[in-house]
């Protein structure tokens, strides 16, 4: 690369604004191996730090993209859509939405990511299914689109490496929370695949990484912007994290809960979300009224053809397509389950999701280091949400641990996450604003 990149490193420590093309060949330097990961962490920490303006963002984006191949879709008879978190704590969204969607006729074509920071990835927790491979090329992803309606693949030596690799360091650096980081992390993931429409469910409150609602608003316009500078359509919406919103902290758990819920056992915040993005998902692409999608995504669950894509999905790439019938037969068991149960009378007033999600990870579901294995048995399951009603030594989940001292620390991280408070709380809102999807 022309510039030494340690003097693009330094201008961003020094609070100077880059230029595209430095952004660019830095990135590219990173990529091909010419660029240290110690150097890359300082990038990292400098545009945490020091942020990245509007045009910087956009550089790094399109440096992103331009790292790999992208996905195009010839002549899909279906719709096509992608949609992205922003990272929560048992926010298993893709995991139902995307069978949900296809079974509404829509096509679903996803790049996902792995764990960051305290919030679970939804390539992890699919990869706790046995033989299950989320490094599809290109083609792999269009095919599989085409026949089955969904696929959620990772990013890989061709489809936007430098997200991969710049994801994971910041994941070991404590780089993530970032406005410009994180939107120009999802939109190139976004960007890369050809979709018709982009659903972005930006996440607030205490387990994501924007803690304020105007934060998560300002990613989320970001995130738009660079949308509609691309010429793409896209749609965003600010939901609550305010808690885990499923059940289940983990990864094979959050297949479980996803399997339960695509056979209409699973009620809650998790089902709820998925069907009010499979709506909107309609509504842009079909011109749906949104009840009228609301209902059809019910109905999906209901027949069973939603469970029937999850299970086709699974198979499409390589998982053993059993979990559907006998999740807990097929999915990796962690050898100590130890139950939760409430320490004292009261309402759930505040649960400290980020907490949660590190209790989770330091079970082994999450990483420290770059590049580290995780463990996919363990996690922690939480059956309560803010509002309700707790008795002492009520049942309110379970830790799954490797050993007995693992599951007595998390357990006790669990709980001291858990605010309870003697009157009524009312439950937060699940949709917190929705900022339209732009035709
Ligand atoms: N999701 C992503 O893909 N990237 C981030 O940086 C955060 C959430």
């Amino acid at each position: 690369m022309p510039t030494d990149p340690r003097t693009i490193v330094a201008a961003k420590r020094d609070g100077r604004t880059l230029a595209p093309a430095d952004i660019e060949a830095f990135v590219q330097g990173y990529t091909n191996g010419d660029v240290s990961d110690a150097l890359a962490a300082a990038f990292l920490m400098a545009c945490l730090i020091r942020g990245l303006d509007e045009v910087e963002t956009l550089a790094l984006t399109r440096a992103m993209v331009a790292s790999g191949d992208t996905v195009a879709f010839g002549d899909l008879e279906r719709p096509s859509v992608d949609k992205h978190s922003t990272g929560g704590v048992a926010d298993g969204v893709t995991l139902v939405f995307a069978p949900i969607a296809a079974a509404l006729g829509l096509a679903v074509a996803k790049l996902s990511g792995r764990g960051l920071g305290h919030t679970g990835g939804t390539l992890d927790k699919l990869e706790s299914i046995p033989g299950l491979r989320t490094d599809l090329d290109p083609e792999a992803i269009a095919r599989q689109v085409a026949e089955v309606g969904c696929a959620v693949a990772a990013q890989s030596p061709n489809l936007v490496p430098a997200d991969g690799a710049l994801y994971a360091l910041r994941d070991a650096t404590a780089t993530v929370p970032s406005i410009p980081l994180i939107a120009a992390s999802v939109m190139s993931k976004k960007l890369a695949v050809g979709t018709d429409l982009i659903l972005l469910d930006v996440k607030t409150g205490s387990g994501a990484f924007m803690k304020t609602e105007p934060d998560a608003g300002a990613l989320a316009e970001v995130c738009l912007r660079l949308a509609r500078g691309w010429g793409r359509r896209a749609g965003a919406a600010v939901t609550d994290m305010s808690q885990p919103l499923g059940d289940a902290v983990g990864n094979a758990l959050d297949v479980t809960e996803a399997v339960e819920l695509l056979r209409g056992g699973f009620a809650g915040r998790l089902r709820d979300l998925a069907l009010w993005f499979a709506a909107r998902a309609l509504e842009a692409t079909e011109a749906v009224p949104l009840d009228e999608g609301l209902a059809r995504a019910e109905r999906a669950i209901a027949s069973g053809e939603a469970l029937e894509r999850f299970r086709r999905m699974v198979e499409a790439q390589g998982g053993d397509p059993r979990v559907v019938d006998d999740p807990d037969g097929v999915l990796p068991h962690a050898p100590v389950v130890l139950p939760l149960t409430a320490e004292r009378e009261g309402t759930l007033a505040t649960v400290d999701a980020e907490a949660v999600g590190l209790a989770s990870g330091a079970l082994g579901a999450g990483r420290t280091r770059k590049g580290e294995a995780i463990d996919p048995a363990v996690g922690i399951v939480l059956r309560c949400k803010i509002g309700d009603r707790l008795a002492p030594g009520q049942p309110i989940g379970a830790i799954h641990a490797r050993s007995e001292d693992a599951a007595a620390t998390a357990a006790r991280r669990v709980l001291e996450a858990l605010e309870l408070v003697d009157g009524a709380v009312e439950p937060p809102p699940l949709v917190r604003r929705w900022l339209g999807a732009d035709a």
